[in-house]
This record gives C-alpha cells, sequence and structure tokens, in this order.
C-alpha cells in the first residue's frame, strides 16, 4: 500500500480485484461499492464538497460536434437514451445553429423532437425515476423557436469572458452578445424554459492569452441578473491548473452565488480531474463532462477534448459523492458510440472497469 497523508491508496492491482468482485456481484450497479474505499476522510477536512453532484452530460453535442466522423441521426438518438438509461440527470442533445455554419448539425430537429417523444412516453416512469433533462444550444430567437417546437426541457446560451474570442468566434463584443441573450432569455420565461449560460475562456483564451477572473465574474454576474438559472463556466481551453481554478471560482463567487455555478473542463494539458477536484473542494455541484471523453480542441489539433464522465463518475463516487449514474451502463453507452465513431475511448476508468469486466467473463 502507498500512503498520501491520512489516505491510503490501494495498489493497482488490489483495485483491479475490487472492481472484479464488485462487477460479477453486482451486474447492474456497480456505483454504491465505489465508494467503499472509504476516502470519506478525503472530504471531511472541510465543509466544501457537496453530497450530490449533477453531472451534465454534454457528449452528443460539445463532443461530437467536435469529432471528425459525422454521426448518423438515429445513432446520435440511441446514445442519447442509453446515456439517459444509465441516469445521467442532464443531457445536451444538439445545437441549434444554421446548417451552414455546421453541417454535422443539420438533424438537431430531427434529434431533439424524437428525444422528447421518447421521454414523453415514458412520463409513466417517471414516478419512479426522476426524468432526465434535455437541454440544446440556441445562439438566437430564431433558433430558440426551432428547439422549442421540437420540445427541449431547457435551452443554452453561449457568451465569452475574453473579448477577443467573442468577436472571432461569434462576430461581435461581449457587451453585444449580451444584448442578443436577452431576447432568448426573455422569450425563456414567456415559455417557462430554462435557460443555461455558458462562459467560455475562463482560464484562457487562444487569441488574447490571459483572461482576468474579473471578466469571469463580471458576464457571470450579467447571465445570471438576466436569468440564467444556471452557468458554466468553461476551460474551452483546457490550460488552466488548480491554483488558478480555485482564484477564478472565489471571484466569481463573489458576484454569483455558488449553487448556480457548473465547470467545464478539457483535458487538452491532464489537468481537468485535477481542477474539478479542486472546484468540488470549493463547493461547486454541478460539472460538465463527455461520455468516453467525446471531443477535441479546435485550438490544439489532435489534443484531447472533455474530460471522461466515467473517469469523472469514478472520481466523485471515491469521494463519497452521489451522481445517481450507473457506472456499467453509461460504459455501455460509451462504448456504443466509439464503435460508431470507430475509435477507443479517452477514459482510462472505462478502459480499466472494461478490462476487468472481460476477465471476469
Ligand atoms: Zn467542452
Amino acid at each position: 500500500m502507498q500512503s498520501l497523508g491520512r489516505i491510503r491508496l490501494p495498489e493497482p492491482a488490489r483495485v483491479a480485484r475490487h472492481q472484479y468482485r464488485i462487477l460479477s456481484d453486482h451486474p447492474s450497479c456497480v456505483r454504491p461499492k465505489y465508494q467503499s474505499y472509504s476516502t470519506a476522510s478525503i472530504c471531511n477536512d472541510t465543509a466544501g464538497p457537496p453530497q450530490y453532484v449533477k453531472i451534465v452530460e454534454v457528449g452528443p453535442r460539445d463532443g461530437l460536434q467536435n469529432e471528425e466522423k459525422a454521426v448518423a441521426a438515429a445513432d446520435k438518438i440511441r446514445f442519447v437514451k442509453m446515456l439517459a438509461e444509465a441516469g445521467c440527470p442532464a443531457v445536451e442533445v444538439t445545437s441549434f445553429v444554421s446548417p451552414e455554419w455546421v453541417p454535422a448539425l443539420a438533424d438537431a430537429a430531427e434529434v431533439m423532437s424524437e428525444i422528447a417523444l421518447w421521454k414523453k412516453s415514458m412520463d409513466h416512469l417517471a414516478a419512479e425515476a426522476p426524468a432526465t433533462e434535455f437541454s440544446v444550444l440556441t445562439p438566437n430567437l430564431k433558433f430558440f423557436n426551432a428547439a422549442l417546437r421540437a420540445g427541449a426541457d431547457e435551452v443554452a446560451i453561449f457568451g465569452s469572458a475574453s473579448e477577443a474570442f467573442s468577436i472571432k468566434n461569434i462576430n461581435c463584443s461581449v457587451d453585444d452578445s449580451i444584448d442578443r441573450f436577452r431576447e432568448v432569455l426573455s422569450a425563456a420565461k414567456q415559455n417557462d424554459i430554462p435557460v443555461r449560460g455558458y462562459v467560455s475562456c475562463v482560464l484562457g483564451c487562444p487569441y488574447q492569452g490571459h483572461v482576468p477572473p474579473s471578466a469571469v465574474a463580471r458576464l457571470s454576474d450579467q447571465l445570471a441578473e438576466m436569468g440564467c438559472r444556471e452557468i458554466s463556466l468553461g476551460d474551452t481551453i483546457g490550460v488552466g491548473t488548480p491554483e488558478q481554478t480555485v482564484g477564478m471560482l472565489r471571484e466569481v463567487q463573489s458576484a454569483v452565488d455558488i449553487s448556480v455555478l457548473a465547470v467545464h473542463f478539457h483535458d487538452t494539458y491532464g489537468q481537468a480531474l485535477a481542477n474539478i477536484y479542486a472546484a468540488v473542494k470549493e463547493g461547486i455541484s454541478i460539472v460538465d463532462s463527455s461520455a468516453a471523453g467525446l471531443g477535441g480542441c479546435p485550438y490544439a489539433s489532435g489534443a484531447s477534448g472533455n474530460v471522461a464522465t466515467e473517469d469523472l463518475v469514478y472520481m466523485l463516487h471515491g469521494m463519497g459523492i452521489e451522481t445517481g449514474i450507473d457506472m456499467e451502463k453509461l460504459i455501455d453507452a460509451s462504448d456504443f458510440i466509439c464503435k460508431v465513431l470507430d475509435q477507443p475511448t479517452k477514459s482510462k476508468a472505462a478502459l480499466a472497469i472494461s478490462s476487468a469486466m472481460k476477465r471476469s467473463s
């Protein structure tokens, strides 16, 4: 055994045997047993970490949008359904944007409509299990109306803490982008649709480099004031480290209640899980991730994309934090989409657990 202060870590081989036993004893639910490592001592040092973290699964949108291979609508629909069946409380399904900008998302209405119909057909089960919320990205009022017709539960708008990124990416200043959001937020309010606000480039920008935490706090405050129920802080290029994450979060918390803040990390420099750990210790209780680590980084060709949901679930359950997600079913969903894309998973936890399951069968 290695030791790290008061926390004793099992050797890798022991972890594998432990998983083997868990998986064979509990084929349909490995989740609660991952808490048996008794790592609660990690959490008890501060009052910060929550008991439950809501994971927002962004693989079908953020992930697939940044994969090179096109995926058929039927496969996207099946992937989203499998994620919901694994217990994901929120899934970002697609993005309503002009097909000229992103041809791969031309099927947004078809995919969202099919998922909404499926959810409706499952209404009778809602009393037994909390229903998954399905969200879509909508950059303006025209696309908001299309998302509404397709039956989305929630819509998301996308702003940047970096002035340079805003101008390059959405062709307007940060302040002008806020004006565009106002009409989406007002239409959403009229239709009783919750809105999620994304803030990109919270720890660095591909065009201007440093992004001051005060700019992140300012935009987050504006989005909260306008009525966003959740604000997701994204390290779009994955350059941040845990210390920077904590510094940025403390600045944002001075403007916005931490209960509405989510974090969205990319693993470009291998810092995503460490950053999430630091954020959760600060009291963050909403985290975005992507099954199988789908997605890449448009600013660093070949680099890793979003943090993998399986790795995040493994870490949170190991901290004694509930997610409501069934790891085995989550890996089934990831396996499915990796086969469709004809590529291996980027999740280390999925690789280890799948390997242990194969040995046990
Ligand atoms: Zn992302």
